[in-house]
């Protein structure tokens, strides 16, 4: 087995460690997390730097919604650490204070009980990444560069990307709106993934582990108004893209369906993975959102353009349910490019399906609607 050194310690490079875990009681979940470092031979103690944990914080709700990587793993695995301990995320509305997600999620609690230090993504240091063959500069959160992180994914279904695990939960380390900004210069979901995967190369070389709660998990109109449905792991490595592979094939899924793990492919080849502890029974009946393009046909540059210029007949878009809608205003505040006004209208000629308010109503009141196209076809 292949290892790579980080922060002092030898790391297994393409292991994923699979355990099972019921629940998020907090002695299952130590022995779990205990477990898994063993079968990935991960001694934290040698670490000899503060480790910031970065879990998934997309919106300000109870754990047990699962939109949020459950608190209990936080301070399960935060015991185990002889280091000092960060948490920080950057949630996707930034108009909304951030201690009010620390409070919501339940990492207030958690941060006290490890006597751990929450920090706000506010700081950003830019970075350069070439996307595309265009060069950006991206603001990363400054303690994301700073410290070695311990990446704390949920495990959701994805409207944009399919699935959501280690790679999709970095893009979290960009502060606030700025997400949402990228959407607007990254806009079709190939694109997107593309940016995902050029973030995840800059950002891997400071991840210690990315561990995933998988023991609940979110399918359907994911990532955060899907169904909450039993998952029943943890899965964890070193290597983002092996772990995100054995995380498609809990859900069913082979790593070409998925868009990033597809393109992954595409420019370096999926890793062999070597997979160690407890068998994975795939989920059974997987409620997938729409697939929003043919990936098989898109690495063919004729058929991407095509679909650029089909684009808006072959896409999902957002609509709100007047009904529902509590006029929180969190959909005005995330959108890119003010393609919302006044909920309930959504100026659709504007709108680049971005689906950046689907994720931040936190009233579940925004559906998603397929085209004529994208009904036919997926
Ligand atoms: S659609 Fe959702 S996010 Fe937008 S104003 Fe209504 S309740 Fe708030
Ligand atoms: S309306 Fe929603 S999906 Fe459309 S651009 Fe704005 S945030 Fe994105």
């Amino acid at each position: 087995m292949k290892t790579i050194r980080k922060n002092n310690l030898a790391l297994l490079e393409t292991t994923v460690a699979i355990v099972r875990c019921p629940d998020y009681n907090p002695e299952n979940l130590q022995q779990a997390i205990s477990r898994l470092a063993q079968l990935l031979r991960l001694d934290f103690s040698r670490v000899n730097s503060p480790i910031l944990l970065k879990p998934n914080m997309l919106s300000a709700r109870s754990p047990q919604e699962a939109v949020t990587t459950h608190p209990h793993l936080l301070l399960a695995l935060g015991k185990l650490l002889a280091s000092p301990i960060l948490i920080g995320d950057s949630p996707a509305n930034s108009a909304r204070p951030v201690e009010d997600y620390w409070q919501d999620c339940g990492l207030k609690e958690v941060a006290s009980r490890l006597n751990a230090r929450l920090v706000k993504f506010d700081q950003p240091v830019f970075v350069s990444l070439r996307v595309k063959k265009k060069l950006i500069d991206v603001p990363l959160a400054a303690a994301s560069q700073k410290w070695p992180i311990i990446n704390l994914p949920k495990l959701k279904t994805h409207s944009l990307t399919l699935i959501t695990a280690a790679v999709k939960n970095l893009y979290g380390c960009i502060p606030g709106f700025k997400k949402s900004l990228l959407h607007s210069q990254f806009v079709s979901p190939q694109d997107f993934c593309w940016l995902l995967l050029e973030l995840y190369r800059k950002i891997e070389r400071n991840v210690l582990l990315h561990l995933v709660d998988a023991i609940t998990i979110m399918d359907g109109k994911g990532p955060s108004a899907g169904r909450v449905r039993p998952g029943g792991y943890l899965i964890a490595g070193v290597d983002g893209i092996a772990v995100d592979m054995v995380c498609a094939e809990l859900l069913g899924l082979k790593p070409v369906q998925v868009p990033h793990l597809h393109l992954w492919n595409q420019f370096y080849s999926l890793p062999q993975v070597t997979v160690t502890g407890d068998s994975l029974v795939a989920l059974r009946d997987v409620d997938l959102p729409g697939v929003t393009f043919p990936l098989q046909l898109l690495k063919f540059p004729f058929f991407n353009q095509l679909f650029s210029a089909l684009r808006p007949f072959f896409s999902i878009f957002p609509e709100i349910d007047q009904k529902s809608c509590q006029q929180c205003l969190a959909c005005v505040q995330v959108c890119p490019v003010k393609a919302i006004l006044k909920p309930p209208d959504i100026c659709l000629s504007r709108c680049i399906r971005c689906l950046c308010c689907f994720e931040v109503c936190p009233y579940r009141a925004i559906r998603l609607r397929k085209s004529f196209l994208a009904k036919c076809l997926t």
